[in-house]
């Protein structure tokens, strides 16, 4: 579903992604770990067209990534993301919130947008506070309203960068169950976590990164019980 190969990024002289090869088929689970500066982010602000890429290609269901105009906006709206900070409009309410994309973007009239935004709320445990303004939530309710924000437009694949690092311990769980959900109903996924739990459980394959390069990939077992590289021996030994 996404297939990148032979992408090269630049920032100036630091190269920041180096011949990333990278396959992930319709529903699997990617978890991109990593230590901080190896180009994560990167890879998957690429993904959606944030960054541009120097060389390579990346195709998104068969086709290259649209480089302006509405071919990217749809792109955008086909790639769901989910940051760190939840980004919410903090003056709207939480289904405003979620119904703003599919109104503008996707032309629903309001009272379909509001009916499967409030699906969506009940699907994230948040439905009875649709009402309330995003700024009235705890960070854990905010970021599952930015995922509801993001399925809302009916993605072929979200990408999580962190998504949890923000938020207090008691409401990371609340998050990664709500991920957990999403990748046992078969959603295509892409996370950046520093939740080894998340990653044994969830994903289907580990990409390790270091330097801006892909130095492992291998399913969770694997990764975490036989890491074949010197760097992800470092980098586990440090984190577990
Ligand atoms: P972290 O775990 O800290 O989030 P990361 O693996 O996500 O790190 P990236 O944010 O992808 O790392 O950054 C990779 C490298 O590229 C870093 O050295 C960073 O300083 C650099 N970088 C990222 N964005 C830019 C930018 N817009 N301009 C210049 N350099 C950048
Ligand atoms: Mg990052």
């Amino acid at each position: 579903l996404v297939v990148l190969k032979d992408v090269q990024k630049h920032f100036g002289q630091l190269h920041a992604l180096k011949d990333i090869d990278l396959t992930v088929t319709r529903g699997e689970v990617v978890v991109v770990i990593g230590p901080s500066g190896s180009g994560k982010s990167t890879l998957c602000r690429t993904i959606n067209r944030l960054e541009t890429i120097d060389s390579g290609t990346i195709m998104l269901d068969g086709q290259p990534l649209p480089e302006e105009g509405k071919e990217l906006a749809a792109l955008r709206a086909e790639v769901g993301m989910v940051f760190q900070s939840f980004n919410l409009f903090a003056h709207k309410t939480i289904l405003e919130n979620v119904t703003l994309g599919p109104i503008k973007v996707r032309g629903m009239k309001k009272a379909d947008a509001d009916k499967r935004a409030m699906e969506l709320l009940e699907r994230v445990g948040i439905a009875h506070q649709a009402e309330k303004y995003a700024a009235q939530l705890s960070g854990g309710q905010q970021q599952r309203v930015a995922i509801a924000r993001a399925l809302a437009m009916d993605p072929k694949v979200m990408l999580f960068d962190e998504p949890t690092s923000a938020l207090d311990p008691e409401m990371i769980k609340e998050v990664l169950d709500v991920m957990v959900d999403l990748a046992e109903q078969g959603m295509t996924m892409v996370v950046v976590t520093h939740e080894m739990g998340f990653a044994r459980t969830a994903a289907d394959r580990v990409v390790f990164m270091a330097d801006g390069a892909i130095v492992e990939e291998n399913t969770p077992e694997e990764f975490f019980t036989n890491p074949s590289s010197d760097r992800a021996k470092d980098f586990l030994g440090k984190i577990l």
